[in-house]
């Protein structure tokens, strides 16, 4: 049975009733967000770990489900060609397809203190950019998957883990986990998908990187003018001084929004009148911020030097804003955080509990799912060649992959988000002209785009 001994991390008031009886399963995951929960999925698909007993803890109450004939929720997500292999592998992508989603097939990224812009897109558009995803609608369609494949996979709702304990930190050679309600668990491997506030990582004693930027995401669902709109299959991000701001589609004339700015303004901007936040938000993509003189010089000279027209010329301008939806405005705090490894002796790490990054790029669960794919990956090989499936040393292949893939990526999209939180000219110049001649040089904008595409 598990003792809340000193070792043991405890969140939140110790409300603890005592249970003298402790379930045993191969694999709990902790946290049933979108990447806990496709992990489930993940387990359940895989050949090799079908016959595990796996158990997915989640502190909320039951998923609802989603209905595909309501209202665009506030909450989606930029998915990559990666994410959508993984959901076609464990058979979630037909549930997305038949439900809605809507394909990217060009991004327009600019600033607003110089003429510096980029577009991309597929050649001949033979590919989409990434999709745009309601969150809920992946959850749905992973818990199908769960429902579907899995009699060895066990949800409990309601069900938030007060401490954990591991192996060699109470003698006890399975990881143990205890909820808020008093019952006891154990396992061989406890996975943390339990977002950036993981209770499983603060007990795996990783060093932790974290930063707050003082900054909130605000989403929210909108409708655009119709005769702007088109057929609406692009994705804009403006750098604003106070941060980028984001409109990505979603149907015809609906497109989400993702503006990141300092609290005070998102708090602001969350109280106004509809009609006077869609004022504000049409004033922000096309208002005329301070001009780095220098920049747009240099950028003539860079696109007369490539036989270019001018990045003006270049630029299109996204559809006007006609209305919010009622309800739909919501915000994020928004930070960084990485731990310096994911895995110990029968627990590992996955999505935001082991990493949180900015959402400029759109890839923070893009990560957490390339995470799902490396971490059953490995734990099908280990299992395969004997490995306990607690086992450091097979795990530790694992963290290799996934830092390999996720650090670069990390510090690129912290670099872009400190690079565009400055009005400073010589860091406006050199962005500028960075921006510009990646636009310019297709195999180094190539070479970007892959990377976010996956
Ligand atoms: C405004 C905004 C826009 C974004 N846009 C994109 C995008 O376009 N593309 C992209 O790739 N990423 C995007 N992201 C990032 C993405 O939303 C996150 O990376 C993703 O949601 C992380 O999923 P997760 O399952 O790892 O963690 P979470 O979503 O944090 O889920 C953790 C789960 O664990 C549960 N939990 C927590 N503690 C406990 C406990 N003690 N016991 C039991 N359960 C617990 C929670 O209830 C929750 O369900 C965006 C983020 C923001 C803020």
């Amino acid at each position: 049975m598990l003792s809340t001994t000193s070792a043991a991390y405890t969140n939140g008031p110790t409300t603890t009733k005592s249970s003298s009886t402790t379930e045993h399963y191969d694999i709990i995951i902790g946290g049933g967000g979108l990447v806990g929960t496709t992990l489930a999925a993940a387990l359940a698909k895989n050949p090799t770990l079908a016959d595990k007993r796996v158990l997915l803890l989640e502190g909320a109450g039951e998923f609802k489900g989603f209905d595909a004939s309501g209202p665009y929720q506030n909450r989606v997500s930029a998915i990559n060609k990666n994410s959508i292999e993984l959901f076609e592998s464990i058979d979630a992508w037909p549930h997305i397809e038949a439900a809605r989603y809507k394909p990217v097939k060009q991004m327009q990224v600019w600033e607003s203190n110089s003429d510096a812009l980029i577009q991309f897109q597929h050649d001949n558009f033979a590919s989409d950019v990434a999709c745009i995803i309601e969150n809920d609608l992946i959850l749905d369609a992973v818990y199908a998957t769960v429902r579907a494949s899995a009699s060895n996979v066990k949800v409990l709702n309601k069900s938030r883990i007060e401490c954990v304990s591991l192996p060699g930190q109470t003698g006890s050679v399975h990881s143990q986990v205890q909820l808020q309600d008093g019952r006891n668990f154990s396992c061989e491997l406890l996975i943390g998908a339990d977002g950036a506030n993981s209770v499983v990582r603060k007990q795996m004693g990783v060093d932790v990187f974290s930063l707050n930027y003082d900054r909130m995401g605000l989403v929210a669902t909108l409708d655009l003018q119709p005769e702007e709109a088109g057929d609406n299959s692009v994705a804009w991000q403006r750098f604003l001084p106070t941060g980028p701001l984001a409109l990505l589609p979603l149907t015809e004339q609906q497109s989400s929004l993702v503006w990141s700015t300092t609290v005070p303004h998102a708090k602001q901007l969350l109280s106004m009148e509809p009609a006077q936040f869609v004022d504000a938000l049409n004033e922000a993509f096309c208002r005329q911020y301070p001009r780095v003189e220098l920049a747009d010089l240099a950028l003539q000279a860079l696109n007369s030097f490539f036989g270019n027209s001018s990045s003006q010329h270049l630029r299109q301008f996204p559809p006007s804003v006609r209305d919010v939806q009622s309800g739909s405005r919501a915000v994020f705090p928004l930070g960084f955080l990485h731990a310096s490894s994911y895995v110990c002796q029968g627990a590992a790490l996955v999505g935001d509990a082991a990493h949180r990054v900015h959402p400029l790029a759109g890839q923070g669960v893009n990560l957490g799912f390339g995470d799902v794919r490396h971490l059953v990956e490995t734990l099908a090989a280990g299992a395969y060649a004997g490995f306990k499936l607690g086992d450091t040393q097979h795990l530790t292949k694992y963290d290799r992959k996934c830092l390999t893939k996720n650090v670069p990526i990390m510090l690129g999209v912290h670099g872009l988000h400190t690079l565009y939180s400055t009005e400073f000219s010589p860091v406006v110049l050199l962005r500028s002209l960075g921006l510009q001649l990646t636009q310019n040089l297709p195999p180094i904008k190539n070479f970007f785009m892959r990377g976010a595409m996956g």
